[in-house]
């Protein structure tokens, strides 16, 4: 399986709009299975056990036909990373064509975080606002912070980890004053297993990630196991590994959050057009351009590292996870 999965791999690099999470370019593997094609990029410092579950989720979309589908568009949020001007910010928020519910990046400084919030409130007065934190706040920092923030602009949609562990979330939760929800990220795509975590009075929303979780079928049955309300996200994919989030949101019988699967915003060029209209995208399978595809291609050094990555993180637990599934490519 690994010699096709490698002999059919190519390699794009996504520049991005502005720097999100410290990068300016989106590394992105693709590989094409039976199924369809498979998109495996997890960030440049993960290491090889944890790039694992994205190549199961990569080959997982490369070989198994996607689960059926309750809706056939997925209402999506405006994400604008830790960006401080007014006008950059003004300009994103507009490429969110039709988006009503805006997560904004906060953590690193509080001043400038409310100036941020406060811009995106002024801009889009209507607008549901989340925050999100990737756990940056000590509980007492979190209980200041939202405090604030919440002074400044009213209640937020909900916050998204606001503090880094378990134990914080749920200690937060019993010292908060004033009612808002808190989603689990980190919690969750980072558990060694996320099947045998207890959200209980820590966690009111489940973030799901295809890739980071091993795929759409996986993410499925997390979201099953938990059973809580689910915003479905993306990991800053191109347009195929967008395509899986919108599938596995179309998969899920209630879907009450917008999704954060506008992420391609953030891009300045992608592999294949994924249409915002009226705030939603359109449910579908996608393949890359070719011509997109030969545009962007990294150097062939580039690829060749892309190459032994997938191989280490193949043997690092996909294969195993794979034969204990009994997937065939
Ligand atoms: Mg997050």
């Amino acid at each position: 399986m690994i010699d096709q999965l490698l002999a059919s791999m190519q390699v794009v690099a996504l520049p991005l709009k502005s720097k999100f999470r410290g990068i300016t370019v989106r590394e992105v593997a693709l590989l094409k299975g039976p199924a369809g094609w498979g998109e495996f990029a997890p960030f440049l410092e993960y290491d090889d056990a944890e790039s694992s579950t994205w190549l199961l989720s990569a080959i997982d979309a490369a070989t198994n036909p996607a689960p059926m589908a309750y809706r056939g568009f997925i209402k999506v949020n405006a994400t604008l990373p830790a960006l401080n001007s007014a006008q950059e910010i003004e300009e994103l928020l507009q490429s969110f064509v039709g988006c009503d519910t805006v997560k904004i990046k906060v953590g690193e400084n509080l001043g400038e975080d409310i100036v941020r919030v406060a811009r995106v409130r002024a801009l889009m007065p209507k607008a549901k606002l989340r925050l999100d934190v990737n756990g940056a706040w000590s509980v007492d920092q979190a209980l200041i912070n939202l405090y604030e923030i919440y002074e400044e602009v009213g209640p937020l949609e909900y916050v998204e980890q606001p503090c880094a562990t378990l134990e914080e979330l749920r200690k937060l939760k019993e010292k908060l004053a004033f009612e808002i929800k808190i989603a689990g990220d980190e919690v969750i795509r980072k558990a060694k297993d996320p099947f045998a975590i207890n959200l209980q009075g820590a966690v009111d929303i489940l973030m799901l990630k295809v890739a980071p979780l091993g795929g759409i079928t996986r993410a499925r049955e997390i979201g099953a196991h938990h059973k809580l309300p689910i915003v479905v996200s993306s990991a800053l994919d191109s347009a195929v590994g967008i395509s899986y989030g919108l599938q596995l949101a179309a998969s899920l019988p209630t879907l009450d959050y917008a999704c954060g699967l506008a992420t391609g915003q953030l891009l300045s060029a992608d592999i294949a057009a994924l249409p915002l209209e009226n705030g939603e995208l359109a449910v579908r399978s996608t393949s890359p351009d070719a011509d997109l595809l030969a545009k962007y291609a990294v150097p062939v050094e580039r690829l060749t590292w892309w190459k032994e990555r997938t191989k280490r993180a193949f043997y690092a637990g996909t294969e195993s996870e794979i034969k204990a599934r009994g997937w065939h490519w």
